[in-house]
């Protein structure tokens, strides 16, 4: 057999989106928003609605969404996210937070109707103060993406649409669950081209049943017809209650680390550079470089979490239809948004932690100096796995990259990046680790990890 692979590791252990992951996670007790708003003061936060319903639950998803409603369901969740956005415009006023960003996933918020879409964007203005140069994210599946909604989000002032398309051949997307066909993404790409929107990510998924190296590539070429300005390729997880998990066929984890190289490979030579494992994006376009081990992001709706310093925070985390529903009538009938009642309050060490992943996953890296400065020690004798990563080919130390003058960075190499959903695992503390397989023994019943599409914000 051909190795395509490093000393026999699994690349594909677990996606390090954010840390810590939602399961360890507990309720907590006597902590209300107004203790932490100070957090959000002045400018540069991140906001992010989350519309938990979808046309069909893909095989892989464990996301929070369900199926199966309808216009008024729809009504009554807004009529809670205006109760919500109410309470927090009172909270933060007096702290005069502007947000960079705003960010509506899912989900799929297209599902919406034009006059919900409208309703949404609507709230947010009256609620919330937006900064000048502020940036807007949808998602969006090829099935609910039409001209008369699209038209809505160019009016709005959305600057990056992200379509989950997946796949061109129709066996995969059958394979995965998938509601829309080829030829639907291929429509809804054409309507997006057209609206001229600033950003346009497509997602595309690796390491399906049935997959290529070639047909991943077609895919990709396909894609690459309509000049997308980032491209996503996740790996297939099957995790926690997403339907695939009684498939009978097993991911194989050397096929898809093999595919992911020649895909990689592919939309390097196509003029994408690579920010993560995960992310490509065409090279004129500028890196976005964020504090992201401190950044500060508020969840509006059920399902979406927060991030305001150490405390993190989001509704319990639900995957089957039943839990889902559950919380969403929960949220419907909450009367004080300030309470916080499950989410997590980070120590220093694991804030350590957050940092250290959230940079070293992403370009440039872990910037070294910065990190001596927040916490006062170096990571490399903080994290002395570092040391060996180092040593085994998956980091090294480089300059500023133009970004900061005078900055080292520990940044992932080829291999490393590669290998992100190996590394980011090794990084998880005792006391984490603990709470999720406390989580997971609890659930079991859902079936093995299971997982696909990544958490969301
Ligand atoms: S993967 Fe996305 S589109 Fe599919 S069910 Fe989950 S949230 Fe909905």
């Amino acid at each position: 057999m051909k190795k395509v692979f490093h000393n026999n590791i699994n690349p594909y252990v677990q996606y390090m989106y954010s840390y810590p992951h939602k399961t360890a996670y507990r309720a907590l007790a006597g902590i209300s928003l107004r203790d932490y708003a100070r957090v959000m003061a002045g400018k540069g936060h991140g906001l992010y609605l989350h519309v938990p319903f979808c046309q069909g639950k893909c095989g892989y998803c464990n996301l929070f969404s369900v199926t199966g409603q309808g216009t008024e369901a729809f009504d009554q969740y807004l009529d809670g996210v205006e109760r919500q956005c109410g309470q927090y415009k009172e909270i933060l006023t007096p702290y005069e937070t502007e947000f960079s960003e705003l960010t509506i996933g899912g989900g799929t918020p297209l599902l919406l109707s034009e006059d919900q879409l409208d309703r949404i964007f609507g709230l947010i203005e009256a609620s919330f103060v937006m900064e000048k140069d502020r940036e807007i994210g949808v998602e969006t599946a090829p099935n609910q993406t039409t001209f008369e909604k699209l038209g809505i989000l160019k009016q709005a002032g959305v600057t990056r649409v992200s379509m989950g398309i997946q796949s061109f051949s129709d066996e995969e997307l059958e394979a995965l669950g998938r509601k829309h066909r080829a030829k639907r993404a291929m429509e809804a790409l054409e309507l997006l081209k057209c609206m001229d929107f600033p950003c346009i990510n497509v997602d595309f998924i690796y390491g399906i049943p049935g997959q290529t190296v070639d047909s991943l590539l077609e895919s990709l070429q396909k894609a690459l017809c309509f000049e997308p300005d980032e491209i996503f390729l996740y790996p297939l997880y099957i995790k926690h209650g997403a339907g695939l998990v009684h498939s009978k066929t097993a991911p194989d984890w050397q096929c898809a680390y093999e595919q992911y190289q020649n895909a990689a490979r592919f939309l390097h030579a196509a003029g994408f550079r690579q920010d993560s494992m995960r992310r490509f994006v065409k090279k004129k376009r500028p890196r976005n470089f964020s504090e992201c081990g401190f950044g500060t992001s508020l969840a509006l709706g059920c399902g979406g979490r927060s991030y305001l310093g150490n405390l993190h925070f989001c509704t319990p985390y639900a995957i089957t239809r039943e839990t889902c529903l559950k919380q969403l009538e929960e949220f419907e009938h909450t009367k004080d948004f300030s309470v916080i009642s499950h989410g997590i309050v980070l120590s220093k060490e694991e804030m350590r932690r957050r940092y250290v992943i959230r940079h070293l996953l992403i370009r440039p890296g872990l910037p070294l100096n910065q990190y001596k400065k927040h916490f006062g020690s170096w990571a490399l004798e903080d994290f002395p796995v570092l040391k060996e990563w180092i040593q085994q080919g998956f980091v090294q130390i480089q300059q500023s990259d133009g970004i900061r003058d005078s900055e080292d960075f520990l940044t992932l190499t080829e291999l490393g990046t590669g290998f992100s959903d190996y590394l980011g695992p090794v990084l998880i503390s005792d006391n984490v680790r603990e709470r999720m397989k406390e989580w997971d023994e609890i659930h079991e019943s859902f079936g093995n990890l299971v997982s696909g599409e990544p958490e969301k914000l």
